[in-house]
Order: C-alpha cells, then sequence, then structure tokens
C-alpha cells in the first residue's frame, strides 16, 4: 500500500480539517498518513481520533522553516507528540515570529498599494497558524491578482517586494531539537536548499552527522528520475528516502492527497523505517 507523509490542514495552510484530510487519505487507499502542519501540533488530536475511525495509521508530525545558506530549507519532523518537549515548546515562539512578520508583510502591502485587511486574514486562517498562503487568498478574493501562485510571484515570494523574513531555528538546530524531543527529522522538497543535485550527496551528508533521518525523495512536484536519484543518495548515505504530496487543498489546486499530480506513490516500509529511526 502507499502512503503520504506531508499533509496540511487548516490548523496551518491548509484549507481541509485534519478529520477532512484523513478521510481523503483513507478514501486514497492510503495505509498511514502523516500531518504536518507549520510550526503547529494543534491538529494532531483531531487527525487522531480521526485516523482510529477510519482504520488508517496517523503519524503526528510538523514542518519548519529553518535558516539555511543559500535557499529554503524546510523540515519535516516525524512523531513529535503534543505536550512537553524542548522542539514542541520552540514552536510557541516561531509562531509568535510568524505574527510579527505578518504584520509587516501586510504594511509592505499597504505601501505597495494593495492593502490586505488583518481581519480578512484572520477569517481566512481560520483560527489556524497564519502562513503567506492566507495572504495571498485574500489578495485574489479582493482582485489583486489572478491566482495564489500570481500572489507569491509578484508579492510574497523570496525576492519579491512584500517579502519579510521570519524567526528560524538554524537547521542543526533544529535536527537536534527534534531528535532531543524524540522526533524524526527529514529533509523536505530538498529542491529548495539551492544546492546542484551534483551536491546533493556532500549537503545530505553533513546534516545526516547532525542527525537528520531521511530525505523527501517521492515529492509531487519531481519527475520519476530525480525521485529515484534521490533514493539512491539515500541508500547511499543510509537515509530514509521518505515522501508525501505536500497537500494543501485549494491552495494548490493540482496537489491532491497520496498521489499528488497523479503519479506519487510512496512505499509504505518507510513508515516502519521512520519508526526504527526514533531510537536510531
Ligand atoms: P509561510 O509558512 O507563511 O512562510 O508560507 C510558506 C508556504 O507558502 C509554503 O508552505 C507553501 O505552502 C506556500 N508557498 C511558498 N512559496 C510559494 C509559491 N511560490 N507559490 C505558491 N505557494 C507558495
Ligand atoms: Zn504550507
Ligand atoms: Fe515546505
Ligand atoms: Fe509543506
Amino acid at each position: 500500500m502507499a502512503v503520504d507523509l506531508h499533509l496540511h490542514s487548516t490548523a496551518s495552510d491548509g484549507t481541509d480539517a485534519p478529520a477532512d484530510v484523513v478521510r481523503l487519505g483513507a478514501a486514497a487507499g492510503l495505509s498511514t498518513i502523516a500531518l504536518t502542519d507549520h510550526d503547529t501540533l494543534d491538529g494532531i488530536a483531531e487527525a487522531r481520533a480521526a485516523a482510529e475511525r477510519h482504520g488508517i495509521g496517523l503519524i503526528p508530525g510538523t514542518e519548519l522553516s529553518v535558516v539555511w545558506p543559500d535557499g529554503t530549507m524546510h523540515l519535516l519532523v516525524y512523531h513529535l507528540e503534543p505536550g512537553p518537549g524542548p522542539l514542541q515548546e520552540k514552536l510557541a515562539s516561531l509562531r509568535t515570529g510568524r505574527s510579527v512578520r505578518n504584520a509587516a508583510i501586510l504594511a509592505r502591502l499597504t505601501e505597495l498599494g494593495v492593502p490586505v485587511s488583518a481581519t480578512a486574514v484572520a477569517e481566512e486562517a481560520g483560527g489556524g497558524v497564519v502562513g503567506r498562503p492566507h495572504i495571498a487568498a485574500v489578495l485574489v478574493a479582493d482582485g489583486h491578482v489572478a491566482t495564489i501562485a500570481a500572489a507569491f510571484d509578484r508579492y510574497l515570494a523570496r525576492g519579491r517586494p512584500a517579502y519579510i523574513e521570519r524567526v528560524r531555528l538554524e537547521a542543526v538546530a533544529a535536527i537536534e531539537l527534534a531528535r532531543a524531543s524524540g522526533a524524526v527529522p527529514v529533509l523536505a522538497h530538498p529542491h529548495t536548499i539551492g544546492v546542484a543535485t551534483a551536491e546533493y550527496e556532500t549537503a545530505f551528508r553533513h546534516l545526516a552527522a547532525a542527525g537528520l533521518a531521511g530525505i523527501e525523495a517521492f515529492y509531487s512536484e519531481y519527475p520519476v528520475a530525480l525521485r529515484e536519484h534521490l533514493a539512491a543518495v539515500c541508500d547511499r548515505l543510509g537515509l530514509v528516502a521518505t515522501g508525501g504530496s505536500d497537500y494543501h487543498g485549494r491552495y494548490k489546486p493540482d496537489i491532491h492527497v497520496g498521489v499528488g499530480r497523479g503519479d506519487l506513490s510512496v512505499p509504505d516500509d518507510v513508515v516502519e523505517r521512520i519508526a526504527a529511526a526514533r531510537s536510531g
């Protein structure tokens, strides 16, 4: 059977409630899913209850943005349990840093002549962690841009006029905090780290030495050849080749649970290997 270990819900910047994400995973015939909302574990309890009802496995997780010199690095942290713990406690300050950043983005958008109301953004987020996709959705609703992707291209992406940095952990510190919290850190969508394909092995070796357990080799947006290349690098380095769709509901309308753009299939032995990495 297949699994999907990268899914977002209304607890952050997905548009489906955690229970609905689980339901979609079960409907897609998946044996296990991981809920990986940005900087929060708030969706886990609801997802877990739904997973029990549907008879599907649920790995509690989160997705972090970390500091990396050349690009954007995201870490998926698996088996991070809600409750006390070193990384769990850090998530609260990361969310505060987000609020500060979001206010600065709105101020910048006003300067740029496309004011967006904080109330509308909060309503769009529906009580979950607020991210740029919510701001993008309001820009679309207000008629300033045609699509979420256009909102990023024109205003919100790194290097665009309303891009503002936010507080992030250092990559190695995040990996160590995840390990100290009994969790399993994995590098998400490695293409965003700004390293050439030929240099992946060197970069991954450095992160593996710090405690990284795996690489998201099976990613929706990758051609099959790149997925296989990444999986082979993982094999050589003793890393787990993991995978997922990065489903965000309406915010990424071409990405579907379990299958990504249609051709994704993440093997279920990944689940055991991630569990084994908890103690390793
Ligand atoms: P934030 O966590 O607020 O920094 O927003 C990051 C999220 O925005 C990512 O997880 C994606 O869901 C989305 N995102 C980032 N870049 C783009 C882009 N160029 N186009 C569409 N969505 C994007
Ligand atoms: Zn997201
Ligand atoms: Fe990401
Ligand atoms: Fe994601």
